[in-house]
Formats: structure tokens, sequence, C-alpha cells
């Protein structure tokens, strides 16, 4: 029997996706940065080195040096030695990429998930129809365009009174 000789092992990209959707969103930790649409793309050299290529949510976010460490970290724990951590804004990242499954742990977490971009430019200019998390009424004004961080909205719902965030669409 011949022992697996450590440098010869063969990530495949989803292995590395696998580890990645345990990471959870720096803000947000009931979603992981994969629901969140965040990782872009994973590649596996022939030479082993592991390349990985994220979107930050919102440019203004703090948290992308906290992401990056994050991924980086998950690779190295799988025993990959050679790993390279990019960022990119080009496409700018979208809430359409959030998947449903997130979506629905936003809302049990008390965030309003965001519609779909392409959805209520009909009637609104102001985009999105926001439901409140708690009781589901769309009944609900926004309070401030810009929550705690860049990327949300803080509105009251007219119906149970609590304060609650949303997601800005983008
Ligand atoms: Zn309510």
């Amino acid at each position: 029997m011949e022992a697996p000789n450590p440098s010869t092992i063969n990530f495949q990209p989803s292995t590395i996706w696998a580890a990645l959707a345990q990471i959870p969103d720096p803000e947000i930790p009931v979603v992981s940065i994969t629901d969140m649409g965040m990782v872009r793309d994973v590649t596996v050299s022939d030479a082993g080195r592991v390349t990985v290529t994220f979107t930050p949510t919102f440019s203004g976010c703090p948290a992308l040096h906290v992401i990056r460490d994050s991924i980086e970290q998950a690779v190295r724990d799988l025993g990959v030695a050679d790993v390279e951590v990019r960022s990119t804004l080009t496409p700018p990242w979208t809430t359409d990429w959030i998947n449903d499954d997130a979506r629905e742990r936003l809302r049990q977490y008390g965030i309003a998930p965001p519609a779909p971009t392409g959805e209520g430019q009909l009637i609104q200019l102001d985009a999105e129809p926001t439901r409140c998390p708690r009781c589901g009424s769309l009944n609900v004004c926004m309070t401030a365009s810009f929550g705690p961080t860049l990327c949300k909205r803080m509105y009251v719902c007219d119906n149970c009174r609590e304060p609650f965030e949303g997601f800005k669409s983008v």
C-alpha cells in the first residue's frame, strides 16, 4: 500500500466550493458567502494552485479583508499550500445572486430580502416592494436610505410597528 503523497492530492473545485460554503457572511452570520453569491470562480491549476475569485457584496462594505482572509484560511485548512484570493468588482455584485435558501434565512433573521431587481419597475420608480419580515405586511415605510452599513435600508412596519433592516436591491 502506498501512502498518499500530499503534494499530489488533487483538489476538486467542488471540494473548495464546499469549504467556502461554510464561511459566514461577516455581517449576516445566518448566510454564507456562497449563499450571497460572492464567490464567483474557483480554479485549481495542474500544479495544485487554488485561485478563488470573489466579489464583495457592496464596495462600501468594510468586511473586504475579513472575507479575503476567511477564504484563504478555509482553503488552507483543506491542506492546500498554494492559495490565491482575488477580488473583482466587475461585474458588480447584485442582489440577484443571493440564492433562494439564503433569502428565506434572511427573512427569518429579520432582514427583508431584496426583491429581484427586474421586478416592480413598471409601477414604481423606487423599485422593490418590501415586506415586514415579522408580520409580512407590505405596509412599511423607509426611515433611512442606509442602515448601519451601506448595504441596507432601515424600515419601520406600520402594521406591527417593528423597525427592521431591508436589503437595498442593486
Ligand atoms: Zn410588521
